[in-house]
């Protein structure tokens, strides 16, 4: 009974394989395809799933079917199967921490990253409050996330991918970067010990070294990076390290979250109708934008100013200086201090 359920399945999938879809719209697949995956993922928890007994092909050569000594079975990704493709073929070095070179102009506005889905599992590298956020300090930007851990606490892959570097830096101390398939790059840094070799490929939750301090840190903790083509953008766009979960299936990358000013923030309605944007109202905010800063103007505050002086000799109101500035009618004006006045 249950070898006719498998074969009526594997039927399904390779007719599912050579169907012929209709072509849709940009929006419209963008509104289609990742609804499933809009789910938050909750972490695999290691070592939990049963051994495999068989592995079966499927239609697609990088997806097998793993039956299991329970009678259980699931989907796994076999990245191998992907060796020769182009993601894990340019800028792989396995020397050198960000080998990319990619200038940002040249990067899509959008793009979308499949994180997990019913051949891939998530799992959280280490569960724990964030200790020091991403972004922008006073000093050095922070390109990653500070997570606590104690000497020798295992660390894990977040997703399925293939290790590119397992490495000392100065910095990041004993580094390991896995390449995940869809263009993702995820670093572990000031580990104890490595326990993978580049090239290998890992699956979500597998060890790839042990918790530490070393390079440039000051105590125990993972240094956690999620990079595209170099660029960092906040790891907890993707993950809410504190209940260990994965917030959806697939980020929506966008090229202003590559930024150390981009940190995340708590969903919204507004962030859902974001994701929905086309390339074009992408692109439109982001020419407005730079029109607004071309055409910014600033005033240096000195002795006898007042608001309603200002507004008055830029022809604007009181209310839109506040507003530019973050202030109100009633701050007290410092001489010397930068006032945006149009
Ligand atoms: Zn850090």
């Amino acid at each position: 009974m249950r070898r006719f359920h498998l074969i009526a399945f594997l039927l399904c999938l390779s007719v599912a394989a050579v169907a012929q879809t209709p072509r849709l719209t940009l929006k419209e697949a963008e509104r289609l395809v990742p609804r499933e995956l809009r789910k938050p993922v909750k972490s695999f928890i290691p070592g939990s799933r049963p051994a495999a007994h068989d592995t079966l092909d499927t239609s697609n050569p990088a997806v097998k079917l793993v039956l299991c000594t329970d009678g259980t079975w699931h989907y796994s990704r076999d990245l191998s199967a992907l060796a020769d493709s182009a993601v894990f073929r340019k800028c792989w070095k396995t020397g050198e921490i960000n080998p990319y070179r990619t200038r940002m102009q040249d990067l899509p506005w959008r793009v979308t990253l499949i994180l997990a889905d019913s051949a891939s599992r998530y799992c959280c590298p280490r569960q724990v409050k964030v200790f020091s956020p991403f972004g922008h300090r006073r000093h050095r930007d922070h390109t990653g996330v500070d997570l606590p851990l104690p000497t020798g606490t295992p660390v894990y892959a977040a997703f399925d991918g293939r290790v590119r570097c397992s490495m000392y830096n100065r910095g990041y101390g004993n580094v390991v970067v896995i390449r995940h398939a869809s263009g993702l790059e995820t670093t572990y840094a000031h580990l104890s010990e490595r326990k993978v070799q580049p090239g290998d490929y890992v699956s979500a939750g597998d060890v790839i070294g042990l918790g530490g301090s070393t390079g440039r840190s000051t105590g125990p903790h993972l240094h956690f990076e999620t990079r595209y083509e170099g660029y960092a953008f906040d790891p907890q766009w993707l993950i809410d390290f504190q209940t260990g979960t994965l917030r959806h299936g697939y980020f929506v990358l966008k090229r202003k979250n590559l930024s150390p000013m981009s940190k995340y923030y708590p969903e919204s309605e507004e962030e859902e109708e974001e994701i929905y944007k086309t390339e074009e109202e992408e692109r439109a905010e982001a020419e407005r934008i730079a029109k607004e800063m071309a055409a910014a103007k600033y005033h240096t505050i000195q002795s006898g100013d007042t608001l309603l002086g200002l507004a008055a000799k830029y022809h604007t109101t009181v209310a839109a200086i506040c507003k530019l500035n973050g202030i109100t009618p009633s701050t007290t004006l410092r001489i010397g201090k930068k006032l945006r006045v149009r």
